[in-house]
């Protein structure tokens, strides 16, 4: 007999007296971890124990005993100041927002993510994919979007990194206890909890559904761990990117197409999906299947009506970085589903398929959330180019700007990263407004903060990060059992007064960890002058499976425990949220080393901006669009060599340059009072430029503007009048197709066979014989523009020709080019579908280039 079968399960909650409930409710809304009030009020309860919980508030209200309690109801201080976070938390949650002045009520969005950083006590993310997914459900809440998060509920997340004495990593994987978290399991009205089924290859496997308070936001987690699945399929949510690619497979149907079902089992039907990196793309094919099942629409028509109403962002401008998935696993999970979309294999793996050309292509979750997404958008403005010229092949025939792939440059939610100290300083001199919206006006008053109190306020987070670091490297030579010796010496490590340098990132290779060690002895000549010495302060994980990223890790660590470094090289270990808070708070100078163009856009260096740290990174990701001169370091100009070797050893030494020449004197250049001046105006020059534009708040209202609203527009329009538009649209593409091969351009006339001069118009008139596709059901457009070295448009416009009015002149279209620049020019003629109710419409092999 299996002794758990009778094993009987309860649940134990703290008892909070009546007076402290208050206590309970803040923990259980993720707005404390961005309040400094509320965070001071659970730190105050037990600063030992908020430590040690890894500054989870529920579990430390769980150990906590009555005796403590009955002494807090008598504490006056403490009891005001339960009470005024109370309140704080009422006026934030009655508060009127942004959305309620400029969005649309009827908006419905749903925001779907494999992972979401929210904060350091609930584990369910890895890196900058999931941070910027929780700040984006923080702005969200922020800017009242009717915005809802979807995700995974991991039992043991993402792992937490101990290093051996060689420096190696070792990954341990601590269970993740459900009921010490902020999570509320979704009941039915009978309390019953709530699970839906999903089909896996002969079996289903039931989910069950928690809900997390993110201030507004209501972020619903997804849970196989349910005793009616097999060991397996409890599996599915155990681990993030834990598995293999069978694993991530399973994982993205629980999201995706899980994720769809819980939503419509608590009732929320969203009308705008948003897919943050494609690995939730197959919500796309289930809002599809439910439309065909409930409509009975055919997959084309029901993808017309949803496809406006999907907005999809990608991350990452390395292909190794998205997943594709072998058609055979394909067929094996998703056959029956497809079949049951009435799709065919070969129209189904099409669907993800950058190139039909190709046979042997795998099945790519970016192609496929592209391909059902009327808005995809890359995370900064490099990364748009390089995204559109990688996916180039999803829009056929279209030229590169012209693709519908634009991008959004992230943000950070300023509040989660931003020092208490600072917070304050800058509330003093620039009223609490910066705090809801960016505002340049309200961000150039950083000038009036007095260079010494803005310089001994980032001082005080240095402090702090010394301070965390000797501990933090106590308390990692204790668990390796070393002599009391070694582990007094962690005291003396780094000196909060002199110029700290901090790098953090996951150790992917493209990062480039250990750029910085190029030369070890020019190295150790900068950090350890005697008048002008230089710290820095290491952290980051390396993928489990990543051998190379940890042999990385393991460099700067062993570098780290020679004589000569010691003082000045810490790796402090298990980077997360919170190391990464004391880190952008506390360093000077924060060093980036991409390797350009692969670093989508990094957002751990506008964290440090906010905090009047300066960057100091590679014309990269979102650096690219942020630096200025005098508001931080490029180091190099962006230049890509063909040789690597040669590419880091030109970079380290520009890193190194830059030190000695420019950031270390700038430093150490001081005033009378001690204060350096240089340094201070480029800390006010960097917050003055980065923090207006770099948050999560420009962030999510260029979403909202730019995405959310015209998705919703697009969707509410395809879907009215019981769906009119959309069935319309797919019949009558469907026609075009059968018919287009007839259409022909016969003949061109434009005025430039002579140089033109700048501003003069050039007409141009074009014939056209329509064959079968009626002449007012097509738009007649002119590609022009200025022609590159290889003799391509560049940044082309499109001007669409009008239909000659005269009566014997059918098939004529006229119109003119304005020449606005000098240089050599270009057109191309095109042809496309007009629709008479949605204008200009693309679908790929409608367009006829002439
Ligand atoms: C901000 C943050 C990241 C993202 O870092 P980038 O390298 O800038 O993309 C990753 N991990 C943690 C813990 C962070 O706080």
């Amino acid at each position: 007999m299996n002794l758990f079968s009778t094993l009987h399960r309860f649940t134990v909650v703290p008892s909070l007296p009546r007076e402290l409930s208050g206590l309970q409710r803040i923990a259980y809304n993720l707005w404390w971890t961005w309040e400094p009030e509320a965070i001071g009020l659970f730190k105050r309860l037990d600063p030992e124990l908020w430590r040690a919980t890894r500054h989870n508030p529920l579990e430390m209200l769980g150990c906590l005993q009555q005796a403590t309690y009955d002494s807090l109801m008598l504490d006056e201080g403490f009891m005001s100041h339960l009470a005024q976070v109370e309140e704080r938390l009422d006026e934030y949650l009655a508060s009127r927002t942004w959305y309620e002045r400029h969005g649309n009520p009827r908006t419905r969005i749903a925001y779907f993510s494999m992972e979401f950083g929210l904060h350091e006590s609930l584990p369910i993310y890895s890196g900058g994919l999931g941070i910027l997914a929780g700040d984006h459900l923080k702005s969200a809440s922020d800017l009242g979007l009717p915005l809802v998060g979807v995700g995974l509920l991991y039992r043991q997340g993402y792992f937490r990194q101990h290093l051996n004495f060689e420096g190696w990593q070792q990954e341990v994987y601590p269970e993740n206890d459900f009921y010490n978290l902020p999570l509320h399991l979704e009941r039915d009205a009978a309390g019953t909890p709530l699970t839906l089924e999903l089909e896996y290859p002969g079996r289903s496997v039931r989910v069950q559904i928690w809900r997390v308070q993110v201030g507004r936001v209501r972020l619903y987690l997804l849970d196989s761990n349910l005793e009616e699945n097999t060991p397996a399929d409890r599996e599915i949510t155990t681990r993030l990117y834990g598995g293999d690619q069978e694993m991530r497979i399973r994982q993205e149907i629980l999201l995706g197409i899980g994720g769809i079902r819980a939503l419509r089992l608590l009732g929320i039907e969203p009308n705008v999906c948003h897919m943050n990196e494609g690995h939730a793309a197959f919500l796309a094919l289930e809002r599809i299947r439910i439309l065909m099942e409930e409509r009975a629409l055919s997959f084309g028509e029901a993808m017309e009506a949803v496809r406006g109403g999907n907005v999809f962002t990608t991350h990452t401008p390395v292909e190794a970085g998205i997943d594709h998935f072998p058609p055979e696993l394909i067929e094996r999970y998703l056959g029956c589903y497809y079949r049951h979309l009435g799709l065919t294999r070969e129209q189904f793996l099409t669907l993800g398929m950058q190139n039909h050309g190709r046979s042997n292509e795998n099945f790519c979750m970016a192609v496929l959330a592209m391909k059902l997404s009327l808005h995809s958008n890359g995370v900064s403005e490099l990364h748009g180019i390089v995204s559109r010229r990688m996916w180039a092949d999803v829009w056929p025939d279209l030229p590169e700007e012209q693709l519908p792939l634009t991008y959004v440059t992230n943000g950070v939610h300023q509040k989660s990263w931003l020092s208490e100290e600072m917070s304050n300083l800058l509330i003093r001199y620039l009223g609490t407004r910066w705090l809801e919206q960016s505002d340049d006006a309200l961000w150039r008053k950083v000038s009036r903060i007095p260079d010494a109190e803005l310089w001994r306020t980032h001082r005080r987070g240095t402090e702090r990060l010394v301070d965390y670091a000797r501990f933090s490297l106590r308390a990692q030579l204790q668990k390796l059992d070393a002599g009391p010796k070694e582990i007094d010496r962690a005291g003396d490590v780094l000196d909060p007064e002199i110029l700290t340098i901090g790098f953090a990132r996951r150790f992917a290779t493209y990062k480039r960890g250990t750029l910085l060690l190029q030369d070890k002895e020019r190295l150790e000549r900068i950090l350890n002058h005697p008048e002008r010495p230089v710290q820095i302060v290491f952290a980051g994980k390396a993928h489990p499976a990543d051998h190379q990223g940890k042999e990385l890790i393991r460099q700067i660590v062993q570098l780290a425990q020679q004589e000569k470094f010691r003082r000045r090289i810490v790796f402090l270990e298990d980077y997360d949220i919170s190391v990464a808070r004391r880190l952008v708070q506390g360093v000077d100078v924060w060093l980036n080393t991409p390797l350009r163009p692969q670093e989508a856009s990094g957002t751990s260096g506008m964290k440090v901006a906010f905090n009047g740290g300066l960057n100091m990174s590679i014309l990269d990701g979102w650096w690219c669009e942020g630096y200025r001169g005098n508001n931080g370091w490029a180091i190099g100009r962006g230049e890509v060599y063909d040789d690597l070797t040669y590419q880091n050893e030109v970079e380290s030494r520009a890193i190194y340059d830059l030190l000695e020449k420019e950031i270390v004197p700038l430093f150490y250049n001081r005033g009378s009072d001690g204060v350096p001046r240089g340094w201070t105006a480029f800390m006010k020059a960097s917050m003055q430029t980065l923090c207006p534009v770099f948050s999560t708040d420009r962030m999510v209202q260029e979403y909202a503007r730019r995405c959310y609203l015209p998705s919703f527009e697009n969707w509410e329009r395809l879907n009215r009048d019981d769906l009119r538009l959309a069935v319309e649209l797919a019949r009558w593409k469907e026609r075009l197709h059968g018919v287009w091969g007839g259409l022909a351009i016969v003949a061109v006339q434009a005025q430039c066979e002579r140089e033109v001069t700048v501003g003069q118009k050039v007409p141009i008139s074009v014939q056209i014989t329509p064959g079968e596709v009626p002449l007012s059901e097509i738009a007649v457009e002119v590609y022009f523009g200025v022609l590159d070295s290889r003799g391509a448009i560049m940044g082309g416009e499109v001007v669409p020709l009008d239909p000659a009015p005269d009566p014997d002149k059918v098939g004529h279209f006229d119109g003119e080019l304005e020449c606005r620049f000098c240089g050599r020019h270009g057109f191309l003629l095109r042809v496309m579908p007009r629709h008479p109710e949605l204008g200009t419409v693309y679908d790929p092999g409608l367009i006829l280039w002439g």
